[in-house]
């Protein structure tokens, strides 16, 4: 039997390891994940939810060992894994009554008719997840599944594939057998998955992965949820509270080691407080120091893996190259740490302005107004999130003309409950999250009746 590795981040130590599995096994896998979900699927939403609503608790009971788990597989910072393993124990609990709300049938009345709408299962649902929300990830691509009465084959990320297997194991104590299987590997293993019997391919991850799984499923028309990569941007314009900018800028920059797909990856901030902005910026990135992630008070821990560095490290070379200064961090150091970085000068046609950089790099550029602000924000194949700092109503009227799914005025882009996790352009097709969002994760059926 082949086995994965899965290492430690911050000290290149093993942290255990699961079964690899074959990638020839696969549609057998698929084939029960359809038997199972014949009964799971009769059962109603609600019952669905009833049944898994538990695990939300023994989540949150269990959250310190998962938590540990989740930082020395994944290296971001313990208060942080603490606080994604509390944040999927505790939406879970109410997040599958909403799911089940949102898939329930309704009747639409009309003349001498009625119309019910329903919201049925689709299947099996395949779920792709990547390393860097390693628990919540495989819940925001299954748990909507679970509960709308699909089967899941969940395939997490091979670098963090133990957090993943134990929330599949919480989970596992309460649904019937082969409704949610794991299958652990790399490409192959997803490869296999996306060309198997599925019925939806619910992916996060980068936007070759996407194309690659977008191009496989074409074959047999297979249904897609693709939450892909970004650049998101920041704008700062005269009259916005500098300090709360500058504060954001530098969270949003570095939490997760900048391993968050809606990170803040370009800063554009108007040339009259651009000096201003920066001081500040470099003032608030000196508390984040890279450091052991399981230590008390470490606010940045290693990135994932070497690769991940290496790239974050060209970008940052090349821009300096090209003339970008170098104001706080950029300094190398061992292993798979990298400090907190701040440049300015930076250009709209660099590397690091157009790739996804995913680490912890502000990268500030200056603009002369909020026209050029937009446009240059705008000028990006992704749009996932975006953040405008300015004073109101003009805040609100830059946020309006961004093409991006999610917007934040003078704070981040997380919305009121029952917003979906929505990107435009490369960023994405298809959305979770919100009633709309579940919905995703079903067949559309109506059934008209005369009244
Ligand atoms: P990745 O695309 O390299 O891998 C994601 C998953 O796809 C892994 O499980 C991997 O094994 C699998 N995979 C690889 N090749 C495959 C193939 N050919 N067919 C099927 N599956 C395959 O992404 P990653 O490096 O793990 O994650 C980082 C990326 O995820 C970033 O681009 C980030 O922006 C994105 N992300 C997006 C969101 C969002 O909500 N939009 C959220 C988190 C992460």
């Amino acid at each position: 039997m082949t086995t994965l590795t899965s290492f430690n981040p911050a000290t290149g130590e093993p942290v255990g390891e699961v079964p690899v599995t074959p990638a020839a096994e696969i549609p057998a896998l698929v084939a029960r994940a359809r038997e199972a979900q014949r009964a799971w699927g009769a059962l109603p939403a609600q019952a669905r939810a009833d049944i898994i609503r538990p695990a939300g608790q023994a989540i949150l009971d269990r959250k310190d060992e998962l938590a540990h788990l989740l930082t020395t597989e994944q290296g971001k910072p313990l208060a942080d894994g603490l606080s994604e393993v509390t944040h999927c124990g505790e939406k879970l609990l109410t997040e599958v009554d909403e799911i089940a709300e949102a898939v329930a049938p309704r009747d639409l009345p009309g003349e001498g008719l009625v119309t019910t709408l329903r919201y049925d299962p689709l299947g099996v649902v395949a779920a792709i997840t990547p390393w860097n929300f390693p628990m919540l990830m495989p819940q925001w691509m299954a748990l909507p599944a679970l509960v709308a009465g699909n089967a899941v084959v969940l395939k997490p990320s091979e670098q963090t594939p133990l957090i993943a297997q134990a929330w599949a194991d919480i989970l596992n104590e309460l649904i019937p057998p082969g409704v949610l299987q794991t299958v652990h590997g790399a490409d192959d293993q997803g490869k296999a998955l996306v060309a198997s019997e599925v019925n939806l391919i619910a992916f996060t991850g980068s936007k070759a992965t996407g194309q690659k799984i977008m191009a496989a499923a074409a074959g047999g028309l297979k249904r897609l949820i693709l939450e892909l990569g970004s650049k998101d941007p920041l704008i700062v314009l005269e009259g916005a509270d500098l300090d709360a900018a500058a504060e954001f800028a530098a969270r949003n920059s570095f939490r997760n080691c900048g391993q968050v797909c809606v990170s803040t990856e370009r800063i554009y901030v108007q040339d009259t407080i651009a000096d201003a902005f920066t001081a500040r910026l470099i003032e608030a990135a000196k508390a984040y120091p890279a450091g052991d992630p399981l230590a008390e008070g470490t606010v940045l821990g290693p990135m994932v893996m070497r690769a991940q560095k290496d790239h974050v490290a060209r970008q940052v070379a090349d821009a300096v190259a090209r003339g970008a200064k170098l104001v706080h961090g950029g300094a190398d150091m061992p292993g798979n740490f990298m400090p907190a970085t701040v440049l300015t000068g930076v250009t709209q046609d660099m590397d690091i302005m157009r790739t996804e950089t995913f680490g912890p790099v502000a990268a500030v550029t200056t603009i002369r107004n909020a026209d050029e602000a937009v446009e240059l924000a705008n000028d990006s194949e992704y749009g996932l999130g975006a953040v405008v700092f300015a004073p109101e109503p003009l805040a609100r009227e830059v946020a309006s003309r961004i093409d991006a799914g999610m917007i934040g005025v003078n704070r981040g882009i997380h919305g009121a409950k029952g917003s979906p996790w929505a990107g435009s352009k490369h960023s994405g097709i298809g959305y979770h999250m919100g009633p709309d969002g579940h919905r995703q994760f079903c067949q559309v059926r109506t059934i008209t009746r005369n009244a």
